[in-house]
């Protein structure tokens, strides 16, 4: 069964933190990546579990720019080879993927490191939703093997126009 999520985006002024459930889920999603780090024997330190959780809250993709000034409201910036570095880690954990078409990084929704997925990326609105199914998954990984090749990320992102913005565009 194919499934997709939408990261939903924030209205201007709506603040993430006035939505308990979001929160939550946030704070849910970051136990989980914290346990699953242990669970590799890696540590998700201070700086990189500020990083993810600014993905998770604002569920859409973001520079390294952008996130070190969401990281550091009002003080000094945070050097972007500090976030740089924090992103990588996130990368190799499976937690975010850095979608090229955007230069701009995301979080996972299940985390689900080294899984097959698409992003599904509208160009009018900037909403990305993600989408993968076992199927193609498994279609992905046999043209990877049969090709002798060792993937690092397999992340297919496809841009256009979501429902939403062709509703929008109808007359
Ligand atoms: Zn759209």
């Amino acid at each position: 069964m194919p499934h997709t999520a939408a990261y939903k985006h924030y209205q201007p002024g709506e603040s993430p933190a006035r939505s308990p459930s979001r929160s939550e889920q946030t704070a849910r999603a970051l136990a989980q990546s914290e346990a699953m780090c242990r669970a590799n024997g890696a540590r998700l330190t201070r700086i990189r579990r500020n990083v993810l959780e600014v993905l998770y809250t604002c569920h859409k993709p973001l520079g390294a720019y952008e996130l070190a000034d969401l990281l550091s409201p009002g003080a000094r910036r945070m050097a972007p080879i500090t976030v740089y570095r924090a992103l990588d880690f996130l990368i190799e954990q499976g937690l975010a993927h850095r979608l090229a078409s955007q230069n701009a990084y995301i979080a996972t929704i299940h985390g689900h490191g080294g899984e097959t997925c698409a992003f599904l990326i509208c160009e009018e609105c900037g909403d990305v939703s993600e989408a993968t199914s076992r199927d193609f998954a498994d279609t992905v990984s046999g043209l990877v093997s049969q090709a002798g090749f060792r993937p690092r990320a397999k992340v297919l992102e496809i841009t256009g126009r979501c429902a939403h913005c062709q509703g929008a565009g109808r007359h």
